[in-house]
């Protein structure tokens, strides 16, 4: 996956209709990136990461707050590993 200087990626390939079932009504697509991003984390084995600005943070349910900035280090290193490009 490619990510643009923000942090977003650039284009995420879905197989159709699968992600946006369920999911909460979003305020915005940045929210819905994160959320797709904090997904695809679990999909690769990661769990939820203590550091509140980390992608992994746990959002117990509520809305995301904003304050997630990108994945800490300790998760881009283990995305890395599995071949994500951060
Ligand atoms: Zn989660
Ligand atoms: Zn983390």
């Amino acid at each position: 996956m490619q990510f643009t200087e923000k942090g977003l990626p650039r284009q995420i390939n879905f197989p159709e209709g699968n992600i946006m079932a369920g999911l909460p009504r979003l305020k915005n697509k940045e929210n819905f990136y994160k959320l797709v991003i904090h997904e695809l984390g679990h999909n690769m084995g990661l769990q939820h990461c203590p550091v509140p600005t980390c992608y992994m943070r746990d959002a117990k349910g509520g809305d995301p707050t904003g304050e997630e900035k990108a994945f800490c280090k300790k998760c881009a290193a283990y995305l890395q590993k599995k071949g994500w490009k951060l």
